[in-house]
């Protein structure tokens, strides 16, 4: 069967966003809290096993979001950083960095780590970019500790987390690369993209061919509430780019793209023949949940662009990359899941991959 994974993210139990809310206010200790995280991550583990997926995510039950699980709660950083915008109108700011030195307090490899104890199955791991937590260094800078100085320490912090993560058994690394579709809006010359690309490829270029060949990208224009933040950031403006990176893996959001065969075509011209694919074939944003048949379909249509050998398919993006969003439910994700698995699995056997 083609290979399938999923992204990253599953809403979270109501009894865990509640606990959450609880320690802050001081009514639950950290043990309940961690007993918490703890069964929200072995029911996920549970639940996504009984998908049929082939491999699978600890939902990122105990991540603050997907950008800052690995600095929640360091002392050096302040709420007010760089704002990111949706299309809904509702904004998330990343921290601020108000002063060195700079060290990851939770890496990747500590929640991988706690899904292993109880996964039956391969486990992948996202991991944030580099070029997400650049945006955390203030524009006026810092006194006593320079740009330069902290985009060492970020890249020693971010080499290290992967390395672990491939050590400790991690199926496969993804970095989520949400920011590079946004930065064009944010800088239409395309600057800070070629900076993000360069910045990201610093930490790629530390590890071996065979080490990256367990290494993947994650492009998206963000998911949150019901909203993206780049989904009319053109895809031609990105993906040239994006394929530069120096990773095996790409796990391209698609479904949701109005102009798909568009995509696939860019993706065709650009991408490299070492280069696997998985194509986004369910949309966490749409309620509704897609048949088998509409995922086979989608798939047949990617694989007349992008050889068989080198497919796979994903969903476009996390379910709940933040964990206070509540706009889906964790029943939807599953059988969502379930559908891309059964999808999957269909256009495997009309394309003679098994
Ligand atoms: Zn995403």
């Amino acid at each position: 069967m083609l290979p399938t994974e999923p992204i990253g993210s599953i809403p979270r139990p109501a009894a865990l966003i509640e606990g959450v809310q609880g320690f802050r206010a001081g009514r639950i200790s950290q043990p309940e809290l961690t007993a918490l995280y703890d069964a929200a991550v072995q029911d996920t583990i549970r639940r996504l096993e009984a998908t049929g997926s082939p491999v699978i995510t600890d939902g990122e039950q105990a991540k603050h979001s997907f950008a800052t699980y690995s600095i929640h709660g360091l002392e050096n950083l302040s709420p007010d950083g760089v704002p990111i915008s949706f299309a809904d109108g509702h904004i998330r700011n990343l921290p601020r960095l108000t002063g060195g030195p700079f060290r990851y307090k939770t890496p990747a490899d500590v929640y991988l780590e706690i899904a292993q104890r109880y996964a039956q199955v391969p486990l992948k791991q996202a991991v944030v970019s580099a070029s997400a937590l650049s945006l955390l260094y203030p524009q006026g800078g810092l006194r006593g500790y320079s740009r330069e100085e902290y985009l060492d320490a970020l890249i020693d912090e971010q080499e290290g987390e992967i390395r672990r993560c491939l050590k400790k058994g991690a199926h496969v690394v993804q970095m989520d690369f949400t920011e590079g579709r946004l930065s064009i809006k944010l800088d239409p010359t395309r600057r800070l993209l070629r900076s993000f690309i360069d910045l990201n490829n610093l930490v790629l270029e530390r590890f071996s061919a065979e080490e990256r060949k367990r290494i993947g990208v994650h492009t998206c224009p963000g998911a949150d509430r019901h909203s993206t933040h780049s989904a009319d950031v053109d895809y031609a403006e990105l993906l040239p780019s994006l394929f530069e990176l120096q990773a095996t893996s790409f796990y391209v959001q698609l479904a949701s793209e109005p102009h798909r065969q568009r995509v696939l075509k860019l993706i065709r011209e650009h991408a490299k023949a070492t280069q696997r694919i998985f194509v986004g074939v369910i949309d966490p944003l749409d309620p509704r949940v897609e048949t088998a048949e509409e995922i086979r379909d989608r798939v047949l249509e990617a694989a007349e662009y992008i050889p068989p050998d080198r497919l796979g398919t994903t969903d476009d993006c996390g379910f709940a990359p933040f964990s206070d969003d509540t706009s889906r439910t964790r029943g939807t994700a599953f059988d969502k899941i379930r559908a891309r698995v059964a999808g999957t699995a269909l256009a495997s056997t009309v394309l003679g991959v098994d």
